[in-house]
This record gives C-alpha cells, sequence and structure tokens, in this order.
C-alpha cells in the first residue's frame, strides 16, 4: 500500500512530490505520456519567480524533479490507465498493474489542442504555441496570428497587442464564442483585425525553419491567399487529461476535474491540482501552487486516518 501516489509531473506533481517527499511519504510519481508537461513545450519562462533572466521550460522542471528526487520521490515511467476508489483506499491501474494507494494526487494536467497539419510538431517552439502568456514577449514588432473563437483566443489576442505590431484573428465562423465582454474588447481594438470563416490550410517556413507564413482558406468564397506572420497561437481549446477517472470523479462540462473544496475531489483521499483542475489561470506559478496544496491536503487526510491516542 503506498501512502500517495501522483500523477504528473508538470509543475503541479513535482510541487506535490516536492512537498510529500519532504513530510516522509515516500510519494510514486508517475511520468505519463509526457512527462514534465507542458512547460517542456515552451522556450524561455519568463515570469516564473526567482528567475529574473528567465528559464527555459525545461531546466525549470528538470530541477523540480531533481528537487523531488534529493528528498526520496520515486519516479515511474508508466500510464494510468483505470482507477477504482475503494473503501478507504484507492487502486490505480499503472500500465497493467493495478497498485493501492492511501492518497492520489491528480495532477495530469491538460493537453493544448493542435490544427493537426502537416509538420505541426517540429513548429512548436519555432513561431507555432499555444500559450501567448509564455510566448507572446518574443514577438514584438511583428504580425502574428491567433486561431479560435472563444475566450481563450479573445483573451490571447487582446493581450498579444502589447507586443506584436498587428494581430490577426482567425476563425472558422462569422462571429466570436467567446463572452460578450471578450468579443466587444477584441472588436474595438484597432490592432486586432478578425479574419472571418477562414481555416488555416498550411503553416510556410523561412529557411532557418522558422515560421513565415500561413495559407488561408475562405469557407465561404473557397478564395486561397498566404498571410505572413511570425507567429502562429492556436487558442482552439485544451483536452483536460482526465479520462481514466470519468464518473467516477466529478467534472465540469469540459471534463476538467472540480474539487469539492481546496484540492478536495469528491472521493476521499483523491486531491487535485493544477491545469487537469484549472482551465481559468493556466500558469506554471498557480499550478504548482495547487501542487503545494494537494500534497498539504493528502498529509492531512493521512494525519486523519492515524489512530489517536
Ligand atoms: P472554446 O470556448 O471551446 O473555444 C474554442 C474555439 O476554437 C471555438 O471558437 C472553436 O470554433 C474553435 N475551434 C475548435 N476546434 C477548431 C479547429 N479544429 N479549427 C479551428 N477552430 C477550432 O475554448 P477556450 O476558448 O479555450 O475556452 C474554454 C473554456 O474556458 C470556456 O468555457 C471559456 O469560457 C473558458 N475561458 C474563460 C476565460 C475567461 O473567463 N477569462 C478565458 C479563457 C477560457 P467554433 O466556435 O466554431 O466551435
Amino acid at each position: 500500500m503506498e501512502n500517495v501516489i501522483i500523477i504528473g509531473t508538470g509543475c503541479a506533481g513535482l510541487t506535490a512530490a516536492i512537498y510529500s517527499a519532504r513530510a516522509n511519504l515516500n510519494p510514486l510519481v508517475i511520468e505519463g505520456s509526457q512527462p514534465g508537461g507542458q512547460l517542456t513545450t515552451t522556450t524561455t519562462v519568463e515570469n516564473f519567480p526567482g528567475f529574473p533572466e528567465g528559464i527555459d521550460g525545461s531546466m525549470l522542471v528538470m530541477a523540480m524533479k531533481q528537487q523531488a528526487e534529493k528528498f526520496g520521490s520515486r519516479f515511474q515511467y508508466t500510464q494510468v490507465t483505470d482507477f477504482e476508489p475503494k473503501s478507504g483506499y484507492i487502486s490505480v491501474k499503472l500500465d497493467d498493474t493495478w497498485v493501492d494507494t492511501r492518497t492520489l494526487i491528480i495532477a495530469s494536467g491538460a493537453t493544448a489542442r493542435y490544427l493537426g497539419l502537416d509538420g505541426e510538431k517540429e513548429l512548436v517552439g519555432h513561431g507555432l504555441t499555444s500559450c501567448a502568456t509564455c510566448d507572446g514577449a518574443f514577438y514584438r514588432n511583428v504580425p502574428v496570428c491567433v486561431v479560435g473563437g472563444g475566450d481563450s483566443a479573445a483573451e490571447e489576442a487582446v493581450f498579444l497587442t502589447r507586443f506584436a505590431s498587428k494581430v490577426y484573428l482567425i476563425h472558422r465562423r462569422d462571429a466570436l464564442r467567446a463572452s460578450k465582454i471578450m468579443a466587444d474588447r477584441v472588436l474595438a481594438n484597432p490592432k486586432i483585425e478578425p479574419i472571418w470563416d477562414t481555416v488555416l490550410t498550411d503553416y510556410r517556413r523561412d529557411e532557418k525553419g522558422e515560421m513565415r507564413a500561413v495559407g488561408l482558406r475562405n469557407l465561404k468564397t473557397g478564395e486561397e491567399r498566404e498571410l505572413e506572420v511570425a507567429c502562429v497561437f492556436v487558442a482552439i481549446g485544451h483536452v483536460p487529461n482526465t479520462s481514466p477517472f470519468v464518473g467516477k470523479l466529478d467534472m465540469d462540462e469540459n471534463g476538467y476535474l472540480k474539487p469539492l473544496e481546496r484540492t478536495l475531489t469528491n472521493v476521499p483521499g483523491v486531491f487535485a491540482a493544477g491545469d487537469v483542475a484549472d482551465h481559468v489561470y493556466r500558469q506554471a506559478i498557480t499550478a504548482a501552487g495547487m501542487g503545494c496544496a494537494a500534497s498539504l491536503d493528502a498529509e492531512r487526510y493521512l494525519a486523519d486516518l492515524e489512530p489517536h491516542s
């Protein structure tokens, strides 16, 4: 029987691991399909406190992992495939093996959706990103585009006007899905030019492999054209990594875990931290904070299980 299993090695999972290990809980940390989480897909992180010169995203999570290992966290490269709350404990299926644990911290994150166009994977970090907060400041005085029509796209487009010379907002419909206040803000901003009823057909690189332009197709007229942009910000939603917990843990309509209070889910002993339970802030530092809180909540839950003298 494990004391605590932590699912995920992004900022939330690794912070939970540091705290749990320092509390002598000997945590078992599951790496999952994207070890290091979303920070590994960014370049320099300039907004994580403590690094005035910025820090490479992968280096930041590697340092967190070292810190967690230093205090005795154990790491396992497996996938969580199933989950079963039992009476007084939890069973988790790691690949094909069921493992029992007194507490479970779910920090499995969310995966940004991309468009599925050719060469997408290689372009991430080279003019293709899903995070304006992370990468917007690298694109000063150059044209960029945002793809999507929801609140994320609207928020990113407005944010990017601080840096870019022009922000094209490319949406496949003729109206935004975003809330009225966000949509109004977008439409009133002279630096944002919406391009309606339009989809991207392909990414076009320069000789160094960086984004140079995108191909566009108007869905109503069929017209195709090229649009020069230095970066494409894809904001077509995230998918929370919650499939093993469907039907067993409370979720909102988009599949994000919905804690009852703080990090506590509806199953005793199961805690949620980071982007898997947060579609609002989605920052490395907020995820780390939630990881810390989940570990403290798990620690208190375990202390309450001990017989009182
Ligand atoms: P979303 O509301 O699901 O919007 C996704 C957008 O991407 C939609 O406009 C959709 O187009 C478009 N899209 C989806 N797949 C596409 C594809 N393959 N090609 C082109 N376009 C595609 O996602 P979100 O904006 O990330 O928001 C998620 C949730 O978080 C929402 O509930 C939102 O309100 C909330 N949120 C809130 C805030 C805030 O309050 N400040 C900020 C961000 C997010 P269609 O319109 O055609 O479906």
